[in-house]
């Protein structure tokens, strides 16, 4: 029996700029670390097969299954604000797409598969450590119902690669939408390339936008379809302290998911001008600072699309700039209707926003965890006595009491009961995130000890984040002072 991937190739049927046709290149050891079973089956591929040491050397990029068309992509992309006119994939091959179980095309690519001539002076590879963060972070935020790009499995290659100490080397195999992003767009535009800006276009169209085609202005309307999507993604991503990290426009996905988990990390204290990126120096990525970085990228996409809304150039600005301008109203309906559940509103009324900013506020102010405050929240709002936790979450207590007496009387104006509310607000605000000492600790354990037990306990509890899990409370709890990670690094 051999391993059967039912793909069905369009990006490498586009024009011959748009990729490179490269290879994985073998590796000595394949050793498959994880198979995420659930998405295998959704994808239509035999997990049983796929767990086989066929299936880990197809995982590994050392065997080639029948009907891929293996290809590295072309993108430039805005990094940390400056232009390269070239990145490209140099370190993941795209091995083809499949229809899965819903109807939707998804990329298969291979991560850490070798160099490709997008490689520049890297080496191709990727270090275990950083393929379990983006294995862990990314099923996380699938589980927390973020837009995402998914993990189908991790294998090892039984080889070394050289970061700033020798690690071994791993492989993940990514599953995404597309893997097309603003800096593609821009690889094009760069170009002068307006025939390939347009063939771009209209594949993004069929794909991920379908119900534009046949509006009066199809570009115009994928571009507003791109900014609600970033909109609402990057609402998500606030209302459950996420930060990316590194949004690059080469980060940042037409489709809408989260995409390229680097040095991302969730917050523990609630901190708006928090940064854990090792190279983010100047706090340009910092959490609070996604919006307006969102849309500094969707403003580079407008600017790539323009040849294709009409030729008088000044037109074509203002009709983008006002397609643009829909960006802060999206974010904020989004991540206000976001906090309104948070918090147990079920309706919203003068004095809700004043009400949930005072909270932030007092939570910035008193360091209190991000995650922990909403969830006590939820079971202070079934349960008088759960106010005592929510409290000790405040460096000054007192800070939430008023907070506290307000938010009472407001939610006492709603019809339903406090066992509906506390239902309602378990049901956004989770228990259990990939919180930073705890994805370091499952690293540690297996690039030292070989030991995957960790990491699979980890998957385990972060695969249902809204239920209680008594035998594993302690992973809801925030890191130790000795504990926390300030830190994060690329590791590319
Ligand atoms: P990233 O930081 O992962 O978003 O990558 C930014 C750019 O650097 C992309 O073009 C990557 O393909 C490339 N890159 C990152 N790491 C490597 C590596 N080890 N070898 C080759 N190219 C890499
Ligand atoms: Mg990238």
């Amino acid at each position: 029996m051999t391993v059967h991937f039912p793909f069905q190739n369009t990006y490498s049927a586009l024009p011959a700029n748009f990729f490179a046709r490269v290879a994985p290149t073998p590796v000595a050891a394949p050793r498959l670390i994880k198979l995420n079973r659930p998405l295998a089956i959704q994808l239509g591929l035999d997990a049983d097969l796929l767990s086989t040491p066929e299936g880990a050397e197809i995982l590994a990029g050392k065997r080639v299954p029948d009907g891929a068309d293996p290809i590295a992509m072309a993108y430039a992309g805005h990094q940390f604000g400056h232009f390269v006119p070239q990145l490209g994939d140099g370190r993941a091959i795209l091995l083809g797409e499949v229809i899965d179980k819903g109807g939707v095309r998804r990329d298969i690519q291979l991560k850490g598969s070798g160099p490709t001539p997008f490689s520049r002076r890297g080496d191709g590879r990727a270090a275990l450590g950083p393929v379990l963060r983006e294995y862990i972070v990314s099923e996380a935020m699938f589980a927390l119902g973020v837009p995402t790009t998914r993990s189908l499995a991790a294998v090892v290659t039984g080889e070394r690669v050289q970061r700033e100490i020798a690690q071994p080397g791993a492989v993940l195999t990514r599953v995404a939408a597309s893997h097309i992003r603003v800096g593609t767009f821009q690889f094009f535009a760069a170009r002068g390339d307006t025939d390939g800006i347009r063939a771009l276009a209209d594949h993004v169209i069929a794909r991920h936008y379908p119900h534009v085609k046949d509006a009066d202005q199809p570009y115009h309307a994928l571009l507003a379809g791109v900014v609600a999507r970033q909109a609402e993604l990057v609402a998500r991503w606030l209302l459950v302290g996420f930060i990316h990290g590194v949004m690059n426009t080469d980060n940042s996905s037409i489709s809408g998911e989260t995409i390229d988990y680097g040095p991302c990390a969730f917050l523990d204290a609630y901190n708006p001008a928090q940064v854990f990126s090792s190279i983010d120096e100047m706090g340009r990525y910092a959490y609070a600072n996604q919006p307006r970085i969102a849309l500094w990228n969707l403003t580079r996409l407008a600017e790539c699309l323009l040849p294709l809304f009409t030729d008088d150039k000044d037109r074509a600005i203002e009709q983008a700039q006002a397609i643009l301008g829909e960006f802060p109203e999206k974010f904020t309906t989004a991540y206000q209707a976001g906090l309104h559940e948070k918090v147990g509103l079920f309706t919203a009324r003068d004095g809700d926003e004043a009400l949930i900013q005072d909270l932030l506020d007092a939570m910035a102010k008193n360091e209190a965890d991000f995650t922990l405050t909403f969830r006590q929240l939820g079971h202070a709002a079934g349960d008088e006595a759960g106010i005592a936790d929510v409290r000790a979450q405040f460096t000054d207590p007192a800070a939430f009491d008023e907070w506290a007496a307000r938010w009472r009387e407001r939610t006492a104006l709603e019809p339903q009961t406090s066992a509906e509310r506390k239902a309602a607000m378990h049901a956004v605000n989770p228990a259990f995130i990939p919180r930073n000492h705890r994805v370091e600790a499952v690293i540690q354990a297996a690039v030292s000890n070989d030991d995957y037990a960790p990491f699979e306990e980890l998957l385990t509890v972060l695969s249902k984040p809204f239920d209680d899990h008594p035998q594993y409370a302690a992973y809801a709890e925030p890191p130790l002072p000795e504990q926390r990670v300030t830190q994060t690094f690329c590791g590319t």
